[in-house]
Parts: C-alpha cells; structure tokens; sequence
C-alpha cells in the first residue's frame, strides 16, 4: 500500500514524501479513506501507532486554504501534545502552506490572539484555553467542519470531559468528527453517541 492510492492532492503527497513517510500505518491505512469520505469515527489506538498523521493528512488535504477562519479544531490533553500535533500538521501542510495555531495555557492570550486574527487553517489546543479563546470572541467557530478528540481517555482522567462537551455545544452541528482514544471508558463512549452521528469505530 502506499500514500498514492488515495485520492490526496500533489502538495500533500509530496509532504509525506519529504517526511519520508512512504508506506501508511495500519491505523492511517484505515482512518485516511474514511475521513476523506466525512465519516465520523473512533478510533481504538495507542501513541506510536501513526495516529497523528491518520487525522493530520486527511484534514489537511481537505482544507480550503482560500478560507481565513478555521476549519479545524484538534483537542489534545495535555500541552506537549499540542504542540506536537501543531509540527506535524504543519509539516504535512507545509506545501499546501497551511496555518496552524496552538492554543494553550501558561502563554500568553496576545500572540495566540494574533494569529487567530490571521489566517488560521487548523487550531490545536488544550479544553481550558481553547474555551477560554472562545469565550472572549478571539476563536470564530462559523467555519468550524472537523473536530479532532485526541487521547480522549486522558482528557476523562485529567477532567475535562466537561470542558470538551461545553467546547462541542457551541461548534456547528454540520461537521466530521473523530474521537481518538487508547482505552474506551463508558463516559467517553456516552460522549461519542450524544456528540458523533453513526461514528464508524476502528480498532488497531
Ligand atoms: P504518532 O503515533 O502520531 O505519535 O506517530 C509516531 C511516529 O511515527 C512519529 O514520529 C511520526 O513522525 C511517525 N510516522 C507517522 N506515520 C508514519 C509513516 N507512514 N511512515 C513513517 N513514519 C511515520
């Protein structure tokens, strides 16, 4: 198998290829065709599986990079992982030249408000200072498609299953979910059937 055999557009194809990423992972292998398609999914995987890349390509590819407001929110547990996920977006993006902003605490709101005010492709960011931007109006949600739940298990053990419910109330209902998790405890599932329609699961 290889990135070709999906239907990615050339910027993207040629990212992955100066990643040196030239075969997909089990879990892209399955994730990829099926955002690409809009399905809404949960995803059984753990870290090291190539997960990141399984949701980064696909939002990437179908991003419009004529729109200035975001069209993707990626929420993520912890700090590091934001950051993470904020590189690797922009390295598969890179040719397609597509934003991303990473928003979370111990930063300062000016810099994250700025770049919300440029061109913002993709948002990455902790439940706490993504609300916290909503909020005070600095995260325009109209453009919202694609919503990304990263390690959705940790953010129930860290507590924020509220904050991310409170985040999914106020985006548009006219969207792509995908809920990413190792585990599948009850309270994620609950959040997955009143949040996703027919989320399709895969299990690595
Ligand atoms: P992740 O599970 O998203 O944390 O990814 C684990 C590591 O695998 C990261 O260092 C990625 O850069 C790398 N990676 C992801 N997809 C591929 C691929 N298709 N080929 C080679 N390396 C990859």
């Amino acid at each position: 198998q290889s990135f070709k055999d999906y239907t990615l557009s050339e910027e993207i194809v040629r990212a992955l290829d100066s990643l040196g990423y030239t075969t997909p992972t089990e879990v892209q292998s399955q994730v990829i065709p099926m955002a690409l398609d809009k399905q809404d999914l949960v995803v059984k995987s753990q870290t090291g599986s190539g997960k990141t890349a399984s949701f980064g390509i696909p939002i990437c590819d179908l991003i419009d990079w004529k729109e200035n407001k975001p069209q993707a929110l990626i929420l993520t547990p912890t700090r590091e992982l934001a950051a993470q996920v904020t590189e690797d977006i922009t390295n598969i993006g890179r040719f397609k030249r597509i934003k991303a902003t990473a928003l979370y605490g111990k930063t300062p709101y000016a810099k994250q408000t700025a770049e919300l005010k440029q061109k913002s492709h993709v948002v990455v960011g902790t439940p706490g200072r993504v609300l916290d931007h909503i909020e005070r109006g600095t995260f325009a949600l109209e453009r919202l498609e694609y919503l990304v739940i990263d390690e959705a298990d940790e953010m129930l053990n860290m507590g924020f299953i509220q904050q991310v419910a409170s985040i999914i109330e106020r985006l548009p209902k006219e969207r792509v979910t995908m809920v990413f998790s190792a585990t599948l405890p009850q309270d994620v599932e609950k959040l997955c059937y009143k949040y996703m329609s027919n989320p399709m699961m895969i299990e690595i």
